[in-house]
This record gives structure tokens, C-alpha cells and sequence, in this order.
């Protein structure tokens, strides 16, 4: 391995750390303890350990969390009455519905219920439209964990040519916002781009979210780029356990790249650090308003 491992774990440590200073500052200061309220809707597993750990690590670092767990038939009635409390509720700042919701529920009609001003996920259109005219706002948390990243290993991100694969509304396309917003030059590529190793090849920055198990090679990669793995994927082994692979081929990419982040141990803890900092900045926000 030639590349840089970018340390994920260890940044979302220090991301951590400084949330949880600001938000003693925020107490002693003006007498205000962030809280962020979590959303889930049903029982599927995965979401049951993502909204665990971001209520272990709301509370770890000082705020206060709320937790609201829906059975599964919840009426969109019932939900948006269960926001409509936690938008005027003065002790909540940011509000997060954990995804994906049950069929039944259209997940972009509950986020455009939630307050811009408490969409601490940055997925209302309020905040995406101000992302996208390069105002500040609510950022996506897997994102701005990946810039944080990036920023880690390459202060200087204007003139770069990034090409980021994947054009979600979670994660490629503020993504691409956000790097643009930096001044680099920014390619778009999805599952209809023709030729996606040579457009690969020419980029400086190449961030994957696709969410296709060690898809992207080291012959995808100019030599010395800086490669954000996004992706997050379990492939089978032999003892049935299966393991945790991204969408880039890592001890192949690590070869040729000048610096990678690992899966785990990348972009993911850093997305719930980021949401813990822009749950503060809500705070903030609140009582400057
Ligand atoms: P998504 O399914 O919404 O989007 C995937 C994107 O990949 C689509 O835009 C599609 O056009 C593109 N794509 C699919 N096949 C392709 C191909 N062969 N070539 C090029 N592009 C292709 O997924 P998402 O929500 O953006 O998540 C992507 C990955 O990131 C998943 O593995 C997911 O688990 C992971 N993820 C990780 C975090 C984190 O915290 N680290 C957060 C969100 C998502």
C-alpha cells in the first residue's frame, strides 16, 4: 500500500470532542442544551442500530436526546402531528426521521414537514436549494463528513477536476454541491455514464457512492487521487458472518491512489459526528434568532 489511510474513526473522534465543547459552552454561556429528536417508523433492523447509536452519542456529548420510536402502521396523520409537536417544541433543535420509511409513508412529504430550521439532515428543499446557490445551510452529514475528509489530506480543492459516482439525494448530489462550492471542477457520473473507468481516471478527487461491492479499481485511478469510499456493503465469507466492504476495491486502490478512506472506518463514523455538529449549530442558530 502506497496511499495515506485516512483516518475516519480518529477525525469523528475530534469532530466529537469539539460538539462537545461548544455545547458545554452553549449551557454555561446561555443557559441552552442542544436536543435533537429521532424519528423511527417500523422495525427494520438496520435502522434500529443507526438510531441507537445516535442517541449513545447525542447524550454522550451533553445534549439531550428524544427518542420516538412509531410502530410500523403509523398514518402519515399521526406522524406529521408527532412533527408538528417537535418543530414547536423549544427544548428539540434539530429534528432527523430515520429512512427509509414504510411504503405507505412518502418520506420527501415528512421531510418537507420538518422546519428548515431543525433539518439538521439537510434534506428539506429549503436547505438543499441553498446548498446548491452556495449559501450556507444544513449540509447532508455523510457529505460534509466526506469534505471534512477530503480537507484532512488536501486544503486545497479549488482547480481539482472531483468526479463523484452516484447521484443520490443523500449523498452524490450534495456531494457534488459541496465540492463545487469549493471551486473544484465537478463531474457527475451515475448508472447511464459511458465509459465510467476513464472518466474515473481523470479525476484528482473521486468520491463512490453507488453501493456496489469493490466496483471501483486501481485501474479506475490517476495515480496519487484521493479516493472517498462511501459505500457501504456486506459480502458473504466463510464463517457466514460476512463482512463489510465499500465500493472501492481498497488494497487494489491503495496501490495507486495518493490517499483512501477505509470501510469501516471512513466516511460512516463521520456521518453521525456531523450530525451531532449541525444539531449544535441549530442550538446556535436558535438562540441568535
Ligand atoms: P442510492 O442507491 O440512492 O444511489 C446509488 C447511485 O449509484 C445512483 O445514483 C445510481 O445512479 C448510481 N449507480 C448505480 N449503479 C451504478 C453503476 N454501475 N455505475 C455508476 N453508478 C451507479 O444509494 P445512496 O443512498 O447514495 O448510497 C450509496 C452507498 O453509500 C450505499 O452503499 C450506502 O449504504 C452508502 N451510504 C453510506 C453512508 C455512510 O454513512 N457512510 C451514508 C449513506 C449511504
Amino acid at each position: 500500500m502506497t496511499a495515506i489511510r485516512i483516518d475516519g474513526k480518529a477525525m469523528a473522534e475530534v469532530v466529537r470532542n469539539e460538539v462537545a465543547e461548544g455545547v458545554a459552552r452553549l449551557k454555561a454561556e446561555h443557559g441552552i442544551t442542544p436536543g435533537l429528536a429521532v424519528v423511527l417508523v417500523g422495525e427494520d433492523p438496520a435502522s434500529q442500530v443507526y438510531v441507537r447509536n445516535k442517541v449513545k452519542q447525542t447524550e454522550a456529548c451533553g445534549m439531550r436526546s428524544f427518542h420516538h420510536v412509531l410502530d410500523r402502521e403509523t398514518s402519515r396523520d399521526q406522524l406529521m402531528t408527532l412533527i408538528d409537536r417537535l418543530n414547536t417544541d423549544d427544548q428539540v433543535h434539530g429534528i432527523l426521521v430515520q429512512l427509509p420509511l414504510p411504503d405507505h409513508l412518502n418520506s420527501k412529504d415528512v421531510i418537507e414537514a420538518i422546519d428548515p430550521a431543525k433539518d439538521v439532515d439537510g434534506f428539506h428543499t429549503r436547505n438543499v436549494g441553498t446548498l446548491w446557490t452556495g449559501g450556507s445551510s444544513f449540509v447532508p452529514c455523510t457529505p460534509l463528513g466526506c469534505l471534512k475528509l477530503l480537507k484532512s489530506v488536501e486544503p486545497e480543492i479549488a482547480g481539482k477536476h472531483a468526479v463523484v459516482i452516484g447521484r443520490s439525494n443523500i449523498v452524490g448530489r450534495p456531494m457534488a454541491a459541496l465540492l463545487l462550492n469549493e471551486s473544484a471542477t465537478v463531474t457527475m457520473a451515475h448508472s447511464k455514464t459511458a465509459d465510467l473507468p476513464a472518466l474515473c481516471r481523470q479525476a484528482d478527487i473521486l468520491v463512490a457512492a453507488v453501493g456496489r461491492p469493490q466496483m471501483v479499481k486501481s485501474d479506475w485511478i490517476k495515480p496519487g487521487a484521493i479516493v472517498l469510499d462511501v459505500g457501504i456493503n456486506r459480502i458473504p465469507t466463510e464463517d457466514g458472518k460476512g463482512r463489510l466492504v465499500g465500493d472501492v476495491d481498497f488494497d487494489d486502490v491503495a496501490t495507486v491512489a495518493g490517499a483512501i478512506t477505509p470501510v469501516p472506518g471512513g466516511p460512516g463514523p463521520m456521518t453521525i459526528a456531523c450530525l451531532l455538529a449541525n444539531t449544535l449549530q441549530a442550538a446556535k442558530r436558535s438562540y441568535i434568532d
